[in-house]
Formats: structure tokens, C-alpha cells, sequence
């Protein structure tokens, strides 16, 4: 088999070596059906254990409380951006918006379709380089919408918004979902893309507290009615089984190691060396400031576009992929998820230290 390499892709990420033997010795046959998992209908026993035992896992793992559904949906986390919208708001409502990225920015914009939208914080101003710690909120807003890590620019949430009154916490925790330990009870909604922390893409992870899944609107199209997919287990069409198959073994896979206190501790571990040699550099520096800096995202630059180019090429050649950063930031960005190895961290500090000796 090819050699595998470091993989630093924001997402689709990389997974757990364990999961990915599993779901391929199951390709062929899920344990002893004689039907491969992909294969099975989304109606049938095997695959409805799959499904329980996933949620099951999912619940386990977060202490998510029983008032809370646990839901696969599809769309991408992009969809919920409406979908929360439209199944929460009416035209009279006020919701608001905590604005620290791209992906905050693409919420706003569809909510404010449906909507009015207070910006409570933003920090545009600085490339969103940081994450606001003034906010001010709107008389009495529906819900308080916020952005728990920023994959693109390198920023996380170090603790959660406080919504006030009667407002309704809701989080985009695409790239830091079960990063870390989560008092689910302090939120509304939690959505996650599946393809950085959870699995393969091709399933929205939705975790929403069950009276606003009942007194959800009702005048919109059953596919983006929260309530359809609680009431039909996430079954009200077909599913992406295979996507959900192997979300439960990650699930597993978390459990196995520890669950999140013992991930957010590996975490911390990850990226505090790879901040550490950041900062003892005189050729790199990190983007984000210290206090906002993401355990999962490490946004870098040499502050010389030619020499990050050099740079993602010299890693290149090393085993070590996917580091050039997104457009709006140019430089570097290395995606340390969950399922990162430790010795991918180590080789990549490696880099920058070799890096740093060979072209002064
Ligand atoms: N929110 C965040 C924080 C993201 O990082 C992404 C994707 N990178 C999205 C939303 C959009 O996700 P999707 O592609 O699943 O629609």
C-alpha cells in the first residue's frame, strides 16, 4: 500500500487509521450480514443499528441531555445557515450575530432573507484576526447565533456567549465539534459539518433542544423542517448511510481514547508546541492574536508571500500536505483536528526548524 503522509487539509480531514480499516474491512461485508455497509437499505435492521448505536455513542460522548435531538442531516453546515433561520424566525424577529469569519459572514447573509439581524460583535476590522470581547446585543433578541472556531482564520471561542433574556444559544461548530469538552444544556442548536472532526463529509451533525424542534415553524418545506427528521429518526429520507456508519466509529474512537476532556487535553498539547515554536521563530509568526488562537487551525505566515511559498513546497516534499492557508490569509494553515498525530505536529516543527537553518 501507497505510504500515507501527513495530511494538514482543513476538511476533508484526516481520520483515525483504526476507523478507516474498519469501515474498509466492512465495505464487503458489515460484520456478518454478507451485505457491505454501503450497501445496506437505510430500512433495514443492520443499518437502523448502525444509526441507534451512533446517536447512542454521540450521547455518551457530549452528555447530551435527553430533552436534546441528535440528528444526521445533509445540506452541509451551509444549509443550516438557513434552515436555522427559517425554523426559528418570523419577519417581526430580531436575531443576533456574532461576526468573527467568512463562515459568520455567509450566516448573516441568510438570515438577514429572512429576518431582521443585529450584529452583536465583529471583528472585520482586523481581518478577523481575533475574537470580539465586547458584545452588545439587541433588546430582545430570538436567538444568538456564533461561530465556535474559525477555520479559516484561525480564531476559537474560548468560552460561550451569553445570550441574554430569553435568547437561545446557537452554534456553527464545524471545525472544533468534540474538540473539547460541551455543556450541551447551554445551547438551543449545535450544527457541524461532519468533514473535519466527525468523519467523511456528506452529513450535518445537529444537536437541538427538543421544545424548539416542537414549536419550530411549520409553513416551510418538509426537508428543512427540523421537526420531519426528529420525528423520522433521520430517516424522512435516505440518509448517508456510509457517512453515518463511520461517524460512529469516530464516536467510538473518541470514547476509546479518553472522550473530550482527555481529547481537549491532546489538544492543547498539539497546537501549544506548535504555537511555541511560532513564537520562539524570528522567520514565522502566528496570525491570530494569542488569547483567540484556535486549537484546531494554526494560521501562519513568514510575513514574505515568496518564502510561504517556498515554505509549502519544502513541506511538500516532506510528506506534509495541505498547508497552504485560505486566500483571505494567505501564508500557512495547519489543520490539527482530533484525528491529527501528534507526530505530524513534531514533523512539522521539524520543517520550520530546517526551514529556518537553510534559507536565512
Ligand atoms: N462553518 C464553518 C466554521 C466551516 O469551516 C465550514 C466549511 N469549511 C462551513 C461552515 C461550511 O460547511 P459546509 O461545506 O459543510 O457547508
Amino acid at each position: 500500500m501507497t505510504q500515507r503522509i501527513y495530511n494538514f487539509s482543513p476538511g476533508p480531514a484526516v481520520l483515525p487509521e483504526s476507523v478507516l480499516e474498519e469501515a474498509r474491512d466492512n465495505l464487503l461485508s458489515l460484520g456478518k450480514t454478507g451485505i457491505g455497509i454501503i450497501e445496506h437499505s437505510h430500512r433495514g435492521k443492520a443499518f437502523i443499528a448502525v444509526l441507534a448505536q451512533a446517536e447512542a455513542d454521540c450521547r455518551a460522548l457530549a452528555g447530551i441531555p435527553d430533552n436534546y435531538r441528535v440528528l444526521f442531516l445533509q445540506g452541509g453546515a451551509s444549509t443550516q445557515f438557513f434552515q436555522v433561520p427559517i425554523n426559528f424566525l418570523t419577519k417581526e424577529d430580531t436575531a443576533d450575530y456574532l461576526v468573527t469569519g467568512a463562515w459568520s459572514e455567509k450566516s448573516v447573509e441568510q438570515a438577514r432573507r429572512y429576518a431582521n439581524v443585529h450584529i452583536a460583535c465583529s471583528s472585520k476590522d482586523r481581518n478577523y484576526a481575533y475574537i470580539p470581547a465586547q458584545v452588545e446585543y439587541s433588546p430582545r433578541p430570538k436567538y444568538v447565533h456564533f461561530t465556535s472556531n474559525n477555520t479559516i482564520f484561525g480564531t476559537q471561542f474560548k468560552s460561550d456567549p451569553q445570550p441574554p433574556g430569553d435568547a437561545f444559544l446557537i452554534c456553527d461548530a464545524s471545525s472544533d465539534i468534540f474538540s473539547r469538552p460541551i455543556d450541551v444544556a447551554k445551547y438551543g442548536l449545535i450544527y457541524a459539518g461532519s468533514q473535519k472532526n466527525l468523519g467523511p463529509a456528506g452529513v450535518t451533525l445537529v444537536i437541538v433542544r427538543d421544545d424548539l424542534v416542537k414549536s419550530a415553524a411549520l409553513d416551510i418545506p418538509d426537508m428543512l423542517q427540523y421537526r420531519i427528521h426528529a420525528e423520522n429518526d433521520s430517516c424522512y429520507n435516505t440518509p448517508p448511510t456510509f457517512v453515518i456508519y463511520v461517524m460512529g466509529l469516530v464516536f467510538k474512537w473518541l470514547l476509546s481514547q479518553g472522550g473530550l476532556a482527555a481529547m481537549a487535553r491532546k489538544n492543547e498539547e498539539k497546537a501549544g508546541r506548535l504555537y511555541e515554536c511560532l513564537e520562539q521563530s524570528s522567520m514565522f509568526r502566528g496570525t491570530a492574536d494569542r488569547n483567540s488562537r484556535s486549537l484546531m487551525n494554526v494560521t501562519f505566515v513568514t510575513g514574505n508571500e515568496s518564502l510561504d511559498k517556498q515554505f509549502i513546497a519544502f513541506a511538500q516534499e516532506r510528506g506534509l500536505d495541505g498547508l497552504k492557508g485560505h486566500r483571505s490569509v494567505g501564508g500557512m494553515r495547519a489543520s490539527i483536528y482530533n484525528a491529527f498525530p501528534e507526530t505530524g505536529v513534531n514533523a512539522l516543527i521539524e520543517a520550520i526548524h530546517e526551514f529556518e537553518r537553510t534559507h536565512k
